[in-house]
């Protein structure tokens, strides 16, 4: 069952609310949405119609992808979507329907939603404030019709200029007020040239703003350290983070910072960074052995065809974590969201 079928079969979700804090807006639009905001927005699509589209953008176990060709290949699925959100009109509808899905399907009534606004206004062409206040219109807008807060998260990508990124962080530090909760670091590095020495100083400038950091980090053995990202960027939370089960003095450092990792359990299976289900239950019990504090989270849940409470069924049903160890999980998530309102 995808997760677009889920909703009508499940019309009132059971069990207690649920905090997301790691989903990729360019990943979470219901296909069909998106489907729409093109043919609106007159975007020819290299498809011949919208089933064809629907399996592109899909991305299951039997069609497995590395994170490399996940994130680069010219038809990996985020740049479609990426091409598909880039204007006002598709910012506001894909905030406020992302966070109206999660709440119908799953109880989310608290969700952080991150975007790279430099990849949402076509090279330039279109206006970064203007898609930035769309985004936040769709987050008042969602906030008035359902019992859900909002808050929104700029990604700074590992590949752009840091002048690029700093633009980023400004903006994210002007729309604080208005529902920017923080800032991440998202892409992949192998073969970049980058260094977290490098853009130090201005995780610095948003941390001293009050804006939550987050970092792509440990998601596998060719990115980022979960270390560098804590010590050089001020990591407040950390995306998946699972190459720490390896290093135990990594594991010490999450712990005495306190730092929460955000864990994707089906996204890591899919993308082959988890060593099938027995990969995902030696991460689960190596971060419950050392008191690391860890949560549930979709990443990328319509490529991935899941939603947040099929998440937790997930890790439940395959033993990978007991359902005290879940619930713990679920006040973590809470308790380390960057919203405070
Ligand atoms: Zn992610």
């Amino acid at each position: 069952m995808d997760t677009e079928e889920q909703e009508f079969s499940n019309l009132r979700p059971k069990g207690k609310p649920l905090t997301e804090l790691h989903l990729h807006a360019g990943a979470g639009l219901p296909t069909s949405t998106m489907w729409s905001i093109a043919h609106d927005q007159g975007i020819r699509l290299p498809f011949k119609n919208y089933w064809d589209f629907k399996d592109f953008i899909t991305i299951t176990r039997d069609r497995m992808m590395n994170l490399d060709s996940f994130l680069h290949s010219k038809l990996n699925p985020f740049h479609w979507c990426e091409v598909i959100q880039s204007s006002p009109e598709a910012m506001e509808r894909t905030i406020y329907e992302i966070a109206a899905k999660a709440y119908r399907s799953s109880n989310v009534t608290k969700i952080e939603i991150r975007f790279t606004p430099m990849k949402r206004n076509r090279s330039g062409e279109r206006d970064l404030d203007h898609i930035i206040m769309s985004a936040l219109h769709g987050l008042d807008k969602v906030m008035l019709e359902y019992p859900v807060r909002v808050g929104l998260i700029f990604c700074l990508e590992k590949k752009f200029s840091k002048n690029l990124n700093k633009i980023t962080v400004e903006k994210a530090i002007k729309y604080k007020e208005r529902g920017v909760v923080g800032i991440d670091l998202a892409g992949y590095d192998s073969g970049n040239d980058f260094h977290a020495d490098d853009m130090a100083d201005i995780f610095k400038m948003a941390k001293d703003a009050g804006l939550g950091i987050t970092i792509h980090a440990g998601e596998s053995k060719e990115t980022l350290t979960v270390t560098d990202a804590i010590l050089k960027l001020g990591a407040d939370r950390i995306g998946h983070g699972i190459q720490c089960i390896h290093n135990q003095e990594e594991m010490a450092l999450i712990r005495e910072k306190g730092v929460t990792l955000e864990f994707c359990p089906t996204s890591n299976l899919i993308l082959g960074l988890a060593d099938g289900i027995p990969g995902l239950r030696r991460i689960a019990s190596t971060f419950v052995k050392n008191n690391l504090k860890f949560t549930i989270n979709t990443d990328d849940p319509v490529f991935f065809q899941t939603n947040l409470s099929m998440e937790n069924k997930f890790v439940l049903d395959n033993k990978i974590l007991t359902k005290s160890q879940l619930n713990r999980c679920i006040a973590w998530a809470d308790q380390a969201s960057f919203i405070d309102y």
